[in-house]
């Protein structure tokens, strides 16, 4: 059943794409004759594109560790006869596609690395590798940036500059002890030679149904840093508090007290989260605790509430463990900014957006807290991310994502090819958009 609808609305695409007039509200920024252009050689490359995304589900790989889905998109990139760099960043490709006339370079980043979950899908080309899934949908996003480099390799005619393909290694994050990810594919010069004016990704999103994307102006993921709180207090029998420091009873009125800052101290209308996912402490059970370890996140859409927290957090930590007479050591880590689409870009962009999805289909979301490390590159040069609808039309609710259940609909493959097919001829047409704008975090 599941198969008959899925063929069903692979026919409706084809149908849409090659027959649909689209109405006034829905024009693209592209002219039409370039629109029917890019739908068949789209359609022309559907079944490998579908073919290499089971592979890459099959044969997932972790962060750092994608070596065999870098060598595939190198040389599926090579065969298409871009300039291909292997090895950023430890196992990172970037190829980059000349178009046959002149301009300014915008790029196209995926992620490529999968996570530790075992895959408990049952479909024929679920993950071989196990506990290893692509259950972020980085498979996906691959597949997507692959099929955009196929359609746009045979339109080079119509490409005003180039188009910079990233495949990125180790978005979830390095394994400990190493580097990885965007950070350090910026580090080595990615954002350069020639350099990259504006920037497009998109992740797969199961809320939103396929055919619908989802687009925020301004920030559309949240900050993600990291922090440890060793709270540090005086062993004693358990049966004689009054000769020791309780570090379990410090520990719990510190994760009390943090909650007060979000629920206190901050501005309602400015989102936060602080959570605590880890408490580690005490030895056994008739001895008080001398140390208490808490593992935590912190996550905003602002970089003001971002410099605010730890302080307000220290203030607190500091406060608490002082009325017990407990010491501490706070160890605040920044790590990812929040992804900001710039309103001037996001503006500039947006109707070949509505162009691809239509206009009742093209939907501003609310920012989401999760993190991507997209946000890096977002806080360097104007960058436009969408959340790409993979809810299956047959399914109540989707399989978030990292679940092993996580199962998008593939025929949000060739719909992403033709956003990003789209908005990046659009960026190079309207080249006054990829100004840098003055007001970017790092420039
Ligand atoms: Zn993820
Ligand atoms: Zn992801």
């Amino acid at each position: 059943m599941k198969i008959r609808i899925k063929k069903m609305w692979g026919n409706w695409f084809i149908f849409a794409l090659v027959f649909l007039p689209l109405s006034a509200s829905d024009q693209t920024a592209l002219d039409q004759r370039l629109v029917q252009a890019l739908d068949r050689e789209i359609e022309k490359n559907q079944s490998e594109i579908i073919k290499i995304r089971r592979y890459l589900h099959m044969n997932p790989e972790l962060s750092n560790r994608e070596f065999e889905t870098a060598k595939l998109v190198a040389s599926k990139l090579s065969s298409l006869g871009l300039e291909v760099q292997s090895g950023v960043a430890g196992t990172g490709v970037v190829g980059l596609l000349r178009g046959n006339r002149p301009g300014p370079t915008v790029a196209i980043r995926a992620d490529m690395d999968a996570l530790p979950v075992q895959e408990l899908n049952t479909f024929p080309y679920r993950s071989l590798n196990p506990g290893v899934m692509h259950a972020c949908g980085h498979d996906v996003h691959t597949s997507i940036a692959l099929g955009t480099a196929m359609v746009l390799s045979k339109m080079k005619d119509r490409i005003r500059g180039n188009v910079k393909f990233i495949f990125q290694p180790a978005e979830e994050g390095a394994p400990p002890g190493e580097e990885g990810g965007a950070s350090v594919m910026i580090k080595e010069g990615v954002l350069e030679n020639p350099a990259v004016r504006a920037i497009f990704g998109l992740h797969v999103w199961p809320d939103l149904e396929v055919g619908t994307a989802g687009y925020a102006s301004g920030y559309i993921m949240a900050s993600s840093d990291s922090f440890t709180i060793t709270i540090k207090g005086k062993s004693a029998h358990a049966a004689r508090p009054q000769d020791g420091i309780d570090a379990i009873v410090v520990a719990a009125e510190v994760v009390n007290n943090l909650q007060t800052i979000v629920s206190r101290a901050l501005d309602p209308t400015e989102p936060a989260v602080i959570t605590i996912g880890k408490i580690q402490g005490g030895v056994r059970s008739n001895i008080i605790a001398e140390k208490v370890i808490l593992e935590g996140t912190v996550r905003t859409l602002s970089e003001d509430l971002r410099h605010k927290i730890p302080r307000l957090m220290e203030t607190i930590i500091a406060g608490t463990a002082r009325s017990h007479g407990a010491s501490y050591i706070f160890d605040y880590q920044k790590q990812l900014p929040p992804v900001y689409n710039h309103p001037d870009f996001v503006r500039a962009m947006l109707p070949a957006l509505k162009g691809c999805f239509g206009q009742e289909n093209t939907l501003e979301v609310k920012p989401q807290m999760v993190a991507e490390d997209f946000a890096l590159f977002a806080e360097r040069i104007p960058a436009f991310m969408f959340l790409l609808g993979v809810k299956s039309p047959d399914q109540v609710k989707a399989a978030p994502l990292h679940s092993p259940y996580f199962n998008p609909d593939e025929t949000a493959i060739s719909l992403g090819i033709r956003a990003m097919c789209h908005l990046v001829i659009n960026g190079l047409e309207q080249q006054a958009s990829l100004k840098t704008p003055t007001d970017l975090p790092v420039s």
